[in-house]
């Protein structure tokens, strides 16, 4: 039989922040200095309290079993035996590549709801994460599944989610929490036309700006986009490993035929052909450790739950990770986001360059538009003209430099195709002066194909 319950204050653990007080709608607990005090007489035992305190300060027992006095929580084992598909060369759809790349990467957590044209990621790692002893839940809406995998993250598990348009529309708030907390997380977002519902499973690119600036405030985002399914598989490993490396949110953003599309891709053994970045781990003690440390750019972030406690908020915060709204803290935090990721750009930064040597006229374009584009500028060639394609990888950061240096040539001119109404178009008259740029601009939910390009190459 059940004894009396019991309500218990763990002082090792209660750092005295207050949370639970206004959570008890009982009025049954009161601060008292940094103390948290329990009216016995006022307390129905419902355990509301113990749910919201971030630091499982509040123990709720029968009164028979042992209060747990450890301070490392005992987390589901995640590591089950890697299976993969044999190494080797696959016929594969770029959804499976992208699901195959994040279980190679490590990627033990997905929390989505199913959207076309993503919803095959989904379905795949739905299938494959129980064989290698990671967890997928489907839950209610985006909003739920960018809380879940932030969440997942944070307690030390490789997560991910995969949407479309206006699911990523949906993910924004949480999107910048993460940003605003440091925490690694890769989304996937297979762009379709819109806005709004627009035109399901169609192709487009209209997501470019709204991966960069989608979320509110001054965030830092890395965003990257595949052309093939052999770069779906390894730019979701690229994902994960920047987002560990770094601690930010990093966008895959393939188009829809790029997701959709199947082709030849050599898949590597997991355990030996791919280099999993790890998570940098602290090297100060749990008492002194602050999760926002401004020594590094990059403070190494711990699991909740082994050992270190520490505070994450929305808010501006301190090094240690409490709100503050002193000016000087604030500045130097976004100072710090902004500073780890633009002192980095050469390392973050990718892009392929085709024919470039000699052009004159250089066709800039991205996921499946670049292959138009580079068939665009090979027949341009054929006819004598000089023509180059110049690929974006890292889509943000934006790859301001090296454009920049082609475009110190002088005598050049630049044609932006994508498949929206001029996103990058822009970025690209920012970085080369607008007289010297024309576009490709095409949303009627169709691909490029390569002639419009080659008559606007000319
Ligand atoms: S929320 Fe937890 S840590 Fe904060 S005062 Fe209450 S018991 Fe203590
Ligand atoms: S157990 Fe329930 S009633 Fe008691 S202090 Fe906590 S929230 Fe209030």
């Amino acid at each position: 039989m059940a004894g009396k319950k019991r309500f218990q204050v763990l002082e090792d653990r209660c750092k005295g922040c207050g949370i639970c007080v206004p959570t008890c709608k009982f009025d049954a607990l009161h601060m008292n200095g940094s103390r948290v005090i329990l009216e016995e007489e006022k307390c129905k035992y419902c355990g509301v309290c113990t749910f919201n305190c971030p630091d499982l300060a509040l123990v709720l027992t029968t009164g028979e079993e042992k209060i747990p006095d450890e301070k490392i929580l005992p987390l589901p084992d995640f590591g089950g035996e890697i299976t993969q598909p044999a190494p080797g060369t696959h016929f594969m759809q770029g959804a499976t590549a992208c699901a195959e790349g994040a279980i190679a990467a490590g990627c033990r957590f997905y929390a989505g709801y199913p959207i076309t044209p993503s919803t095959e990621i989904a379905e795949d790692m739905a299938a494959r994460l129980p064989q290698v002893g990671g967890r997928f839940i489907q839950l209610e809406d985006e909003i739920a599944s960018m809380g879940a995998i932030a969440g997942a993250s944070v307690s030390g598990v490789r997560s991910m989610s995969a949407t479309s348009g206006p699911g990523f529309s949906l993910m924004q708030e949480n999107l910048g929490a993460a940003c605003m907390r440091e925490i690694p997380l890769v989304v996937v977002n297979v762009m379709r036309g819109g806005p709004c519902t627009g035109l399901p499973t169609r192709p487009s690119q209209g997501d470019v700006m709204q991966a960069r600036w989608g979320t509110h405030g001054d965030h830092q985002i890395i965003a990257l986009a595949p052309w093939s399914v052999s770069e779906m598989f390894w730019l979701t490993v690229r994902a994960f490993n920047l987002s560990e490396k770094f601690r930010v949110p990093v966008i895959l953003l393939p188009d829809e035929v790029v997701a959709h599309m199947r082709e030849r891709i050599a898949l590597p053994d997991y355990r030996t052909e791919v280099a999993v970045v790890d998570r940098p781990v602290p090297s100060d003690p749990p008492e002194s450790y602050k999760p926002f440390d401004g020594r590094f750019l990059t403070p190494p972030l711990p699991a909740y739950g082994r050992g270190y406690r520490f505070h994450l908020t929305g808010l501006t915060h301190r090094p240690d990770g409490f709100p503050t709204g002193d000016p000087a803290q604030a500045a130097a935090l976004l100072e710090r986001h902004e500073r780890k990721i633009r002192e980095a750009a050469s390392e973050i930064v990718q892009v392929d360059e085709v024919d470039m040597a000699d052009a004159t006229t250089i066709v800039v374009a991205y996921g499946s538009t670049a292959r138009s584009a580079k068939e665009a500028v090979r027949s341009a060639r054929r006819r004598g003209v000089k023509a180059g394609l110049f690929r974006p990888i890292t889509i943000w950061p934006f790859p301001t430099e090296r454009l920049s240096a082609i475009a110190s040539r002088g005598n050049v001119r630049f044609v932006v195709a994508e498949m929206n109404r001029g996103q990058i178009l822009g970025e690209v008259e920012r970085v080369v002066g607008r007289f010297r740029v024309s576009g490709v601009l095409q949303t009627d939910g169709n691909p490029i194909m390569a002639r419009t390009i080659e008559r606007a190459i000319g």
